[in-house]
């Protein structure tokens, strides 16, 4: 702008010099040329006067220095001229100021020189005889005098030059200085030129509204933030390069990241190959999910691709935590094939024996056992068959009716079932405690007690014990089946409650076992709020602590 202002002022400020300079030198020489035609005609007057009173020895002694004077008769002969000689010289009755002199009494003109060089004033003037005196002086033309002036003009416009830059410079950056020193911050409160203050409103105006929308910018973001903190899924915002823009804390808990992932590849932040292809995709504009495993967790990852002008400037990302889904669908799969594999060894039993005795290819001898074996196998799938339907309602979590019962009692009647079984092992049954009421299902209760105390007997020693006690201790109800059997090894107490799961199948199976009855318990005790532990010595024997909510002063 200074620049600008400077090139303009300096260009007007020369032009108007230099024109300034031309009027000037114009004007004087205009003045300096009417003097002189003022002076040639006083002149021409004097000698008109002075040949009328004279005659021809006027011109004796004359001295004219550059003034010429040519006397002629009112033919336009010359008569006598101070320059040359008159008998030679041509007439001069069609010079324009001699024919006006011969016409009216005065004439005057001005004729250049063929290189316009030079210009020559004349002024004539008709005497009383009729004869014409004319006198004629010769100049430079303005041309050739500015060109005589050249130097000295020259320097004068240097001079003026130099000063003009000097000026046009000052003038620059005075004009300048005060918009250097506004105050946009607050632009009302300038005081300036006059001319700038509608801008000043207009930015005073426009940072106003600037403040307004960052505000409610701030305010959305705000908004946005709290809602996607808000948010239980994993949430993760990627621009076009696949570089996190943002991430929420439930997205940094799921993928074990942090802040300062923000900004970095999401490939450094999850290296997973189906990831990177969903995300590839979605840079191409195909919407996307799969499931990824990170760390031991399962998660079901939605990739979308985020569109401006059908451009696709980023991608959103989310991660929703199916691990507990994924291991029940697992579990569930696992329950089938095993379900199928349990049900189908008796059957296949059944189905050869029974074809062996339709055949009569058994001896009389064996059929007894044959029948024995078929029957054992068919209580087994029956059994089998009971505890799947069991777990299937407890799966379903049918509305189970709760009732006040006595954990002791319903021990009682378990006890009373698993009498035969127990004298057929050789397992004397002990019960012990007293009275203790929880809130429970009668059916489930009894599974439960019924199950633990089975198992009790099954993997006793012959001549073993059961102890059965029912206690209360800190408001909590106990019951505490212990026996004196074979013991489980420590690594596999966790697993004994998964459906199937036998510590040694052959013998688990031998004795009638189905692998799903702690599996009904550890159930049928959730339902309750209750929870079991297991401690147990190899060869000494097991202990199961089952542990109820006591009732509440409105159930007691
Ligand atoms: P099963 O029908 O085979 O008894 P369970 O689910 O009741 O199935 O028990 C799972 C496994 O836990 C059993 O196969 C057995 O190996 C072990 N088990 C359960 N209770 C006892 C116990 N009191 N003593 C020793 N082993 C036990």
């Amino acid at each position: 702008m200074v620049k600008k202002i400077f090139r303009s002022t300096l260009f007007s400020n020369f032009l108007i010099l230099l024109l300034s300079l031309l009027l000037i030198v114009g004007a004087v020489y205009r003045y300096f040329n009417q003097l002189q035609m003022e002076q040639l005609q006083t002149q021409t007057a004097l000698a008109a006067q002075g040949l009328s009173v004279e005659g021809r020895d006027f011109f004796e002694g004359l001295k004219t220095s550059n003034t010429r004077i040519t006397w002629v008769d009112n033919t336009g002969k010359v008569l006598y001229d101070t320059e040359s000689d008159a008998t030679k010289m041509e007439n001069h009755g069609d010079r324009e100021e001699i024919a006006e002199a011969i016409a009216s009494g005065h004439g005057e003109s001005v004729r250049y020189s063929s290189t316009l060089t030079q210009k020559s004033l004349y002024v004539a003037q008709r005497l009383v005889n009729g004869t014409v005196v004319r006198l004629s002086v010769t100049q430079h033309s303005i041309l050739l005098l500015l060109f005589g002036l050249f130097q000295p003009l020259l320097l004068v416009l240097l001079i003026m030059l130099a000063l003009s830059i000097w000026i046009s410079r000052y003038t620059a950056h005075r004009l300048v200085a005060p918009l250097n020193q506004l105050d946009l911050d607050s632009p009302l409160e300038n005081v300036v030129y006059g001319e700038i203050s509608p801008l000043l409103r207009r930015i005073d105006h426009q940072q106003k509204e600037l403040a307004s929308q960052e505000q409610l910018l701030t305010q959305k973001k705000g908004e946005f933030d709290t809602i996607i903190s808000k948010i239980r899924e994993g949430m993760v915002l990627l621009d076009n390069q696949r570089r996190i823009i943002s991430m929420n804390p439930a997205a940094q808990q799921l993928l074990q990241a942090d802040n300062e992932s923000v900004g970095r590849d999401m490939l450094e932040v999850v290296r997973d190959l189906q990831l990177n292809k969903l995300m590839e995709a979605g840079l191409t504009g195909v919407k996307g999910e799969g499931v990824l495993t990170v760390e031991g967790m399962t998660y079901k990852a939605l990739v979308r691709p985020i569109l401006s002008d059908n451009q696709v400037t980023g991608l959103a990302l989310l991660f929703f935590d199916i691990t507990e889904q994924w291991q029940a669908e697992q579990m569930r799969r696992e329950f089938t094939a095993n379900v199928s594999h349990e049900l189908k060894t008796p059957l296949h039993i059944i189905s050869g024996y029974s074809e062996m005795l339709h055949n009569q290819v058994v001896s009389e001898a064996d059929v007894q056992q044959f029948a024995h074996k078929i029957h054992s196998e068919s209580q087994r799938m029956v059994q089998l068959v009971e505890d799947i339907i069991n777990l299937s309602l407890l799966d379903e979590s049918p509305q189970i009716s709760m009732e006040k019962l006595d954990v002791y009692q319903v021990a009682t009647e378990s006890l009373e079932s698993l009498s035969g079984k127990a004298s057929q092992k050789q397992v004397a049954l002990h019960l012990k405690g007293s009275s203790h009421f929880v809130k429970g299902n009668h059916a489930l209760l009894s599974s439960v007690i019924y199950n633990l105390c089975d198992n009790a007997i099954t993997y006793n020693q012959p001549k073993g014990d059961v102890y059965v006690t029912v206690t209360g201790k800190d408001n909590k109800v106990l019951l505490e089946v212990k026996d004196t059997g074979i013991g489980i090894p420590k690594e596999e107490q966790e697993r004994i409650f998964e459906r199937f799961y036998r510590v040694d199948k052959s013998r688990s199976k031998k004795v009638g076992g189905t692998g799903l009855g702690l599996s009904i318990v550890k159930h049928a005790l959730k339902c309750h709020g209750a929870s079991i532990e297991v401690s147990s010595q190899m060869g000494q024997g097991t202990s199961m602590i089952v542990t109820f909510p006591s009732l509440t002063d409105s159930e007691a």
